[in-house]
């Protein structure tokens, strides 16, 4: 079997993780007999730099005819500048799932002894939609006659304004898929998070489309927690959650507090589930100050590749792939700084530990 998957390496740390998952899923695919053949396709920084798009449209025909990707971290500007590449791929693709796994691996340090916890955050809608009006333009100033005429509510003039679409549609969409992945995972519960007492219409449409989805799925458990508290209860008690189902915002920053629990960003994967197609990435950023040292831990992208492997059937390459990431960290000998403060290595030593590990050629 071959497979062609579309390789973008992305800003900062990115390329340096995305090279290490690379070289793990071909001594994966060495060891298990199947051929991957990467396209390697730019975006990002670099790529703007050198093509004109920080997401040129050859890249997302390569996604579109390969189906699945993996890529690494990309840069995106704070307040000014371009927009996001990640949030522009995921919509451009309707990636409309986003899959955040956070489970507590056996020798890394955490203050936690069991969770086990799945993110699954709407990837398409919410504040993410990118639909925004800045201050001091007229079509703001209109936007703000017209919402002070319709709701009675004055909003100061020198206001920025974005806005937060939620629909029936995307609510359902999700919301579906949580369970479905409940299902499959043979996993019991499934929480919606949501601020639905205070946004009533976007989120409260959030929840009553999550709870009815939740009515033809009589053997998953199913509960609602306001956003605040569902994070006051994950820092407390995490072990009884299962999967949690967010809309966008919300699911980004909750899925940040779990890899919290368990390491770190360094240990966190993701992968990005559209009817069509998939992409897979870790959830971390560029992380700048580590870029180009070696440093950076290689794991999220690995796990992310993982994912991948799992999705495009190679079950039994992933499992070896997970079962050697566990090994190495478990050990705790050849793994980077945020894994042991006192005895590390660097991100290409990690990586070939893994690959030994896995009984590959390093
Ligand atoms: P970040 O995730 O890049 O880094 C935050 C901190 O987490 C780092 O300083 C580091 O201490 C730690 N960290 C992250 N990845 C690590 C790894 N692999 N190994 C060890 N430590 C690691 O978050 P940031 O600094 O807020 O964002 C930097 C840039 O990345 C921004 O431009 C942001 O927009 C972008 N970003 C991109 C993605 C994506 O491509 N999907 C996701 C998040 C942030």
């Amino acid at each position: 079997m071959a497979y062609k998957i579309t390789l973008i390496h992305g800003d900062g740390i990115g390329p340096e993780v995305s090279r290490a998952a690379q070289m793990c899923v071909d001594a994966a695919s060495e060891r298990f007999g199947f051929d991957v053949d990467w396209e390697e396709m730019p975006a990002g920084e670099e790529a703007g730099k050198r093509y004109g798009s920080v997401l040129p449209e050859e890249t997302l025909k390569s996604v579109r005819e390969n189906k699945v990707a993996l890529k690494g971290p990309i840069t995106t500007p704070i307040g000014s500048g371009f927009r996001s590449v990640n949030v522009d791929l995921r919509q451009k693709l309707d990636l409309f799932a986003n899959v955040r796994p956070a489970k507590l691996i056996p020798g890394v340090e955490s203050r936690y002894s069991d969770v086990d916890l799945i993110v699954i955050r709407e990837n398409t809608e919410d504040l993410y939609a990118g639909i925004e009006f800045d201050e001091g333009t007229k079509a703001t100033s209109d936007l703000i006659s017209f919402a002070e005429k319709n709701t009675g509510k004055r909003i100061r003039k020198d206001s920025a304004i974005s806005l937060k679409p939620i629909s029936i549609f995307g609510s359902r969409r999700i919301a579906k898929f949580a369970f479905d992945y409940a299902k499959a995972n043979k996993r019991k519960k499934v929480t919606a998070v949501h601020k639905a007492n205070i946004m009533k219409y976007s989120d409260g449409l959030f929840l009553k489309s999550v709870q009815d989805v939740a009515k033809k799925y009589p053997s998953i458990g199913f509960e609602d927690r306001i956003v605040d508290n569902m994070c006051m209860q994950l820092v407390i008690k995490p072990e009884l959650y299962d999967v949690l189902v967010c809309p966008n915002l919300y699911g980004d920053i909750v899925s940040d507090l779990c890899s919290g629990l368990v390491g770190g960003l360094g240990v966190a994967p993701s992968a990005n589930i559209g009817e069509k197609y998939a992409v897979f990435e870790p959830i971390h950023g560029s992380a700048p100050k580590h870029a180009g040292k070696d440093e950076a831990n290689p794991t999220a992208c690995i796990l992310s590749a993982v994912m991948m492997l799992e999705y495009i059937g190679e079950k039994k390459a992933a499992a070896a792939l997970e079962k050697a990431v566990v090994e190495v960290i478990r050990k705790g000998k050849k793994v980077t700084y945020d894994l042991n403060q006192r005895r590390h290595v660097g991100t290409g030593e990690m990586t070939k530990e893994i690959v030994r590990e896995m009984g590959g050629s390093a």
